[in-house]
């Protein structure tokens, strides 16, 4: 029985980036996913400069770029009634542009580097359950594989990178300590033939839509709205005879199902949302199904305990219409890694490192947590939305400066400095 640092559950953007960084230090580290290795997930991808930023740092943002994803040197911000607002993105260090990788594209490149840091991956297997020893500390993870049979792993700290509906987080009661007000729904699509001049954002009556330069030529287009307004359309929409598909992604969000009129409810809001971009949406061909996400609260849950920590959306999520989950995961993924290997060394006691984590994250997060519940509530006003951006933009530069604090990373496994101790009886099972 081998017994791990880490135990990491979850292998996108939050866990694969904890458990690379983690391994790269030395730490003998687990990191388990049910999902296949490389699928995609329910999610738009749009980074944001201090997600960039992190990818820059751990060396891993020229696989990004070599990938075919385009660099996006612009942002668009288009309001009613007006000419839309150009925003340059200036290079500045190790960022020469923004990016929007696909997951498929970015969780598989963290994946492979938490591989070659030498963690150890599993893909198709479940985490079930929490294990404790007599103090109630979490030991370790039970688990079943692809062939149903079941497996245990010890580590001396669980971390929970399995999304909102975290297992690890139900299981140690991880107590949620704010709540947004507001969940916004979300359709979105890929586009070939819809050039873009970089992000676009776009904001109409109770409505937003946004477009995201991706891999393959494609073009991924979102609008966004109320839960409520969004069935209204589809309603109907369904009157129309539009009918399709709407597919609800692998990952663990909350799909709106199949249903009709999603086609002509897609069209109606962009339309609110983005009138001087429609002819250039219809005279785009999609590709594939639309997405649905049917709006869920934000959540901010006490981020650790004896044994066991959170990172990523399992611990903080906040509304997507800001797209910046994914760079919250990656700027965290650090602040934990960097809480667990002072806590190891011993250089702080476990409980002190890891408060200091849930701080640092939690005075980072706050204002954008509140401020993308407003966006996401959908009760602004032209004007409004305009000073919401603006403090959207001044969280994201607190946010930047803080990472060019941290020191520089190692960019290749050091020679182990932590001492393993138990091996876990694990189904052996490729990535
Ligand atoms: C509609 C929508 C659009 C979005 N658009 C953007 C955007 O443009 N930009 C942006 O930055 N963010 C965006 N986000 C947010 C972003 O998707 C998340 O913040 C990000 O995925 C969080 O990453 P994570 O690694 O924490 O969790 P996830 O990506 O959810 O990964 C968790 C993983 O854990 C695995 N897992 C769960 N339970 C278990 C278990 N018991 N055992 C084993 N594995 C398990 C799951 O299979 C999953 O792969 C969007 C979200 C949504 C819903």
């Amino acid at each position: 029985m081998t017994t791990y640092d880490a135990v990491v559950v979850g292998a996108r953007v939050a866990g694969a980036s904890t458990a690379m960084l983690l391994a790269r230090a030395g730490a003998k580290v687990l990191l388990l996913e049910r999902s296949p290795y490389g699928s995609d997930t329910l999610s738009t991808h749009g980074l944001m400069r201090a997600g960039v930023l992190q990818l820059s740092r751990w060396g891993l943002l020229d696989q990004v770029a070599a990938a075919g994803t385009p660099p996006v040197t612009r942002t668009l911000f288009h309001y009613p009634g007006s000419s839309p607002v150009r925003i340059s993105i200036r290079a500045s260090q190790g960022v020469p542009a923004l990016y929007a990788p696909r997951r498929k594209v970015l969780d598989r490149i963290l994946v492979d580097a938490a591989v070659d840091a030498g963690v150890e991956v599993r893909h198709g297997v479940s985490v079930t359950d929490l294990l404790t020893d007599v103090g109630g500390r979490v030991t370790g993870v039970r688990g079943v594989d692809a062939a149903n049979r079941t497996f245990t792993a010890y580590a001396r700290t669980t971390i929970g990178a399995d999304g909102i509906r975290s297992t690890v987080a139900s299981a140690v009661h991880a107590p949620v300590e704010r709540t947004s007000a507001a969940g916004g729904a979300v359709l979105y699509g890929y586009f070939e033939g819809f050039p873009t001049e970089g992000y676009e954002w776009a904001y109409g009556s109770a409505t937003a839509a946004g477009l995201i330069p991706t891999n393959d030529g494609q073009t991924c287009v979102f609008v966004g709205t109320t839960p409520e307004r969004l069935r209204l359309a589809r309603r109907a929409g369904a009157g129309t005879g539009h009918a399709t598909r709407v597919d609800t992604g692998t990952g663990t969000g909350t799909g709106t199902g199949t249903g009709t009129g999603t086609d002509a409810a897609f069209a109606e809001l962009f339309g609110l949302a983005a009138p001087r971009l429609r002819h250039r949406l219809e005279s785009a061909t999609r590709v594939g199904g639309l997405r649905g996400w049917s709006g869920q609260r934000g959540h901010i849950r006490r981020s650790h305990g004896a044994g066991w920590a959170l990172v990523g959306d399992a611990g903080y999520f906040r509304d997507p219409i800001t797209t910046h989950g994914m760079t919250d995961a990656l700027r965290d993924a650090e602040l934990l890694a960097d809480a667990l290997l002072a806590a190891w060394a011993g250089q702080r006691p476990e409980a002190i490192a890891l408060a200091a984590y849930q701080a640092k994250r939690d005075a980072l997060s706050s204002q954008l947590f509140e401020v993308s519940d407003r966006i996401a509530a959908y009760e602004w006003e032209a004007t409004e939305i305009h000073q919401l951006l603006r403090e959207v933009s001044s969280a994201m530069s607190d946010e930047v400066s803080l990472l060019q604090t941290l020191p520089p990373r190692p960019l290749r496994p050091v020679a182990t400095v932590m001492d393993g101790l138990v091996s876990a009886d694990m189904p052996s099972a490729g990535r």
